[in-house]
């Protein structure tokens, strides 16, 4: 191949060609600041108003109910923060034990300021408890925070399932639905959370702008103070081009989102029996649960995954591993090891994540690629593998 073949969406994705052509203007001639009184500045408002008109219409939500931000992490720290000054005399937090760290990092600086956190926990083929989350809620519960769909396995949690059971128990819930928006179709009218979050980046959009979907009559409290934009919902100027770029993004998912990922997902099951076909001692995480369609968690039994990523890289093919270097050593990642995935596996998993621009030859050379890599990795592997 003579060029990159990406097979790491879930990591960040490539900007649409429609998107940055709709961006371009707003870093050069169109350079307003949306807030100003004069018309050069304030026609640029109908841009960002028609870019939460196309995001609304992508998540079945009213243009009042979404609020712009920096990125998912934000749209994430907002709920929550939200939530916990709406609520001052609530100090308790539910979440799951495979949360994004903008999820966990947060919640574990909050357990440090005093408040009680539970941490769901999962199943070996990623799945949460629903019995667990009922007990979990209690009347001291000020949010909910569960994902929708995990960044890692891609495993999907049953987001309506889980919002009948809080919302039944009179509690706020926020998902942090920054993987599954654009891959997998969202109705706010008929799903009952009261915030989502949601970024740019990971559905072809531009880095550095997220949103938060926030249900119209929820208290709200803002995160960042000062200005007026964003209705007095989210101070600081607004990212102009990249609101603009989310917008057309949202559009072109609304647009494609089907038919793409039908193709997506045949070509991501294709890889996914071929891979297994031709390594053996070879697993896929999450198997048994509904998945992302553009997302393969496999490991591969005694090797290690960032030597597998570093000789697909030199072939030019770009997946990633879980995996994180700590004190020089490699530890296995937070959702690998919840899924109690055995250890001889757990140290060979790679994360391969498609997208609408990967093609059936690229699928072609991971397979003819891979699993020579996968021999070669055993031959020399230091388990003694028979
Ligand atoms: N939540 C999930 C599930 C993610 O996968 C990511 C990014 O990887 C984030 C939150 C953070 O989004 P951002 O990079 O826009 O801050």
């Amino acid at each position: 191949m003579d060029r990159i073949v990406y097979l790491d969406n879930n990591a960040t994705t490539a900007v649409a060609p429609e998107v940055f052509e709709e961006m371009q203007p707003y870093f050069s001639e169109l350079y307003g600041n949306p807030s100003s009184l004069h018309s050069f500045g304030g026609n640029i408002a109908h841009k960002i108003e028609e870019a939460r008109a196309r995001l609304a219409a992508l998540l079945g939500a009213d243009e009042d109910e979404i609020i712009f931000t920096g990125c998912g992490t934000e749209s994430d720290a907002t709920a929550i923060h939200s939530a916990l000054t709406t609520f001052p005399d609530k100090r308790h937090i539910v979440t799951s034990v495979v949360e994004h760290p903008a999820v966990l990092g947060l919640c574990e600086h909050l357990e440090g300021a005093g408040y009680q956190v539970t941490y769901l926990s999962i199943d070996e083929q990623g799945r949460l408890d629903l019995g667990e989350l009922a007990e979990a809620v209690t009347d001291d519960t000020a949010i909910v925070s569960i994902m929708h769909a995990n960044n890692e396995s891609g495993v999907v949690f049953p987001l309506d399932d889980i919002a009948q059971i809080v919302k039944e128990r009179g509690c706020l819930l926020h998902t942090d639905a920054v993987q599954s928006v654009g891959k997998l179709p969202l109705d706010m009218t008929d799903t009952p959370v009261d915030f989502l979050s949601l970024s740019g980046h990971k559905l072809h959009g531009p880095k550095g702008v997220g949103a938060l979907f926030v249900r119209r009559g929820t208290a709200y409290a803002p995160l960042l103070l000062g200005g007026h934009q964003e209705d007095n919902r989210r101070a600081g100027t607004e990212n102009v081009a990249s609101i603009v770029g989310l917008g057309k993004a949202a559009q072109l998912a609304a647009q494609n989102m089907e038919q793409e990922q039908t193709r997506v997902r045949a070509m991501r099951d294709r890889l996914q029996e071929e891979l297994l076909a031709r390594c053996p001692d070879t697993i896929v995480n999450g198997a048994d649960s509904p998945r992302l369609p553009n997302t393969l968690n496999i490991s591969f039994g005694y090797i290690e995954g960032e030597s597998i990523t570093l000789m697909l890289d030199e072939l030019g093919i770009c997946v990633s591993t879980g995996s994180a270097c700590s004190s020089g050593s490699l530890e296995v990642s937070h959702v690998i090891q919840r899924m109690k995935v055995p250890e001889m596996f757990a140290h060979g998993s790679i994360r391969i994540s498609l997208s609408r621009y990967n093609t059936e030859q690229e699928i072609d050379y991971v397979i003819e690629q891979l699993p020579p890599i996968v021999a070669r990795l055993r031959q020399m592997s230091p388990y003694g593998r028979e």
